[in-house]
């Protein structure tokens, strides 16, 4: 599990990480964490990269931490803050976000950092053909790979009925999601994340409403429905992720997940573990249920029961 800095408070400083580090100490689950581009901490240790996930940043901020920090891998949550829009298409009326916001963003950052001696990128969570245009022209230039989220492949802007939906970058057209799922098929996107961003009950007033869904929980599942292809889908969930952050792992009978690939399931958010149940793949049929995980020798899940604490 990699942690991206829209926390709060924010994880660019010795003391959040410091605390983040007691928060997971007893968890059975690995987690790294990234730091603000735009804070005072470094890359070290379990600090794997740089993210601007979840920040407000300028180009004024991005010049000015790129001009003064060594440079490392950069995750970029690429998009132009200086306009508010949150929707491709209108809804209630929400300003609508143009479609080009993203590409234009992916290369404000690249090529910022490229100029200050930046050269490794990931792009975070693409929800645009023009962002993969513009991706597959700045490998000229720069180490660049990206990734796509499970909603942005499975759940189009004509079907957003709730806070739940709103998410950013938004649900994209039924075009463009085939246009990405190809993306992933020809590796023109190299990882598979979720973008996993859990909350308390949203508002039902869709302007005040947080972005995110809580997915984490049927992940597998969902790039399996969108994907049919269970080598794509592990190589770009599990391996793919681990080679890009350099964490080496050996892979033992310690370590499993056993799935289903033929069980169909009915999303049910009320039921996650998870305390995130704002999730906008309730009530989809996914397919390929998974039956259990064994964690450092011990069966944590198994049929629907968790049985570690
Ligand atoms: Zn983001």
């Amino acid at each position: 599990m990699l942690i991206q800095p829209n926390t709060n408070p924010i994880l660019e400083n010795k003391q959040v990480h410091k605390y983040h580090e007691k928060l997971v100490a007893d968890s059975h689950v690995r987690f790294y964490r990234t730091t603000s581009l735009f804070g005072t901490q470094k890359p070290s240790d379990n600090i794997l990269c740089y993210s601007t996930d979840g920040i407000k940043y300028t180009y004024n901020d991005l010049v000015e931490n790129f001009s003064r920090k060594k440079p490392a891998l950069v995750l970029d949550h690429s998009q132009l803050f200086e306009h508010e829009g949150i929707f491709y298409k209108e809804i209630l009326d929400i300003p609508k976000r143009p479609i080009t916001n993203e590409a234009i963003a992916i290369a404000r950052t690249v090529l910022t950092g490229f100029e200050f001696g930046f050269k490794d990128f990931h792009i975070q969570h693409i929800s645009t053909t023009y962002s993969l245009e513009m991706i597959e022209f700045l490998k000229k230039c720069a180490n660049i790979t990206c990734e796509v989220t499970p909603h942005h492949l499975l759940i189009s802007n004509e079907e957003i009925l709730n806070p739940n939906f709103k998410i950013n970058p938004p649900l994209c057209d039924k075009k463009t999601i085939e246009i990405l799922k190809d993306a992933v098929k020809t590796n023109k996107i190299d990882i598979l994340a979720t973008d996993h961003a859990p909350h308390p009950e949203k508002p039902a007033d869709y302007r005040k409403a947080p972005y995110g869904t809580s997915n984490i929980e049927i992940a597998f599942s969902a790039f399996y429905t969108a994907l049919n292809d269970v080598y794509l889908v592990t190589d770009k969930l599990c391996y793919a992720p681990r080679k890009r952050l350099g964490i080496s792992y050996k892979f033992t009978s310690d370590n499993l997940v056993i799935v289903d690939l033929n069980q169909e399931f009915t999303v049910e958010s009320k039921r996650f573990f998870s305390k995130g149940k704002n999730c906008a793949f309730d009530g989809m049929k996914l397919k390929g249920k998974i039956i259990g995980v064994k964690i450092n020798g011990k069966w944590g899940y198994w049929n629907g029961e968790y049985l570690l604490d």
